[in-house]
């Protein structure tokens, strides 16, 4: 007889857009990672349960094994590798700074010194910040929504956090309210991440990969990002 297959549970962020997000008509949670689970999953025959959750729990969640894997556009960092396992890299991306719109005196990273950053709590933009600006305060929050309000309404004089999601937002909820501004600093890959010696890990890089080669990866990019990869 066949083994009844276990349901997973798969943590991810509760807001990084366009990776995972709440559609506001449906309800549900859309964006690339979601996208990109789905077909790994429906092609290692996986039941799973996706189970939002903020950012900077992922990791004690996947140590303390109450979530099997953990898909939240996760920069994979030596820190991190240390405790979890990560699968194959599946996104490029880096830091990158976001002003008001009509700010014109800072431009990059030298011109945060002695301003107001905001980001998100337990993420690379922390330690980013934190060690290369010399900002006056960082303030910090469990949900990037939080920091672009900050920014919006005076409390901060820069946001600086992923790309991908800082150039969503100036696109769409933050037009005409904010600009990226600078280079892209600290590159960085994601990647799903899994409790240390999780079995799964090698077949979800085998997927991510059968994913990159069949034209599939290319396709969700394209839906999510606008344009090739
Ligand atoms: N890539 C960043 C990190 O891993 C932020 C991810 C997120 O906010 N979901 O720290």
């Amino acid at each position: 007889a066949m083994a009844q297959a276990k349901k997973i549970i798969v943590g991810h962020d509760t807001n990084f857009m366009p990776f995972e997000f709440k559609d506001p008509d449906s309800g549900k949670y859309v964006g690339f990672d979601i996208d990109m689970w789905t077909l790994i999953a429906e092609s290692l025959g996986i039941e799973y349960e996706l189970q939002p959750m903020d950012f900077n729990g992922l990791i004690p969640a996947l140590q303390s094994g109450n979530i099997d894997a953990a898909i939240a556009g996760m920069t994979i960092k030596s820190e991190r590798e240390k405790v979890v396992d990560f699968a194959y890299p599946y996104y490029d991306a880096g830091l990158m700074i976001l002003v008001r719109s009509d700010n014109e005196d800072i431009k990059n990273l030298e011109d945060l010194e002695g301003k107001v950053v905001a980001t998100k709590l337990g993420t690379t933009s922390e330690d980013f910040v934190k060690k290369n600006a010399k900002a006056k305060d960082v303030s910090l929050f469990p949900n990037i929504d939080g920091a672009y309000m900050e920014l919006a309404t005076g409390g901060a004089e820069a946001v600086l956090f992923d790309s991908p999601a800082v150039m969503y937002y100036a696109q769409t909820a933050g037009k005409g309210k904010a600009k990226v501004v600078g280079p892209l600093y600290m590159g960085q890959s994601y990647g799903i991440a899994f409790p240390a010696g999780s079995e799964l890990r090698e077949k979800v890089t085998i997927e991510i990969l059968n994913l990159m080669e069949s034209g599939k990866y290319a396709e969700l990019y394209k839906k999510w990002f606008g344009t090739e990869p």
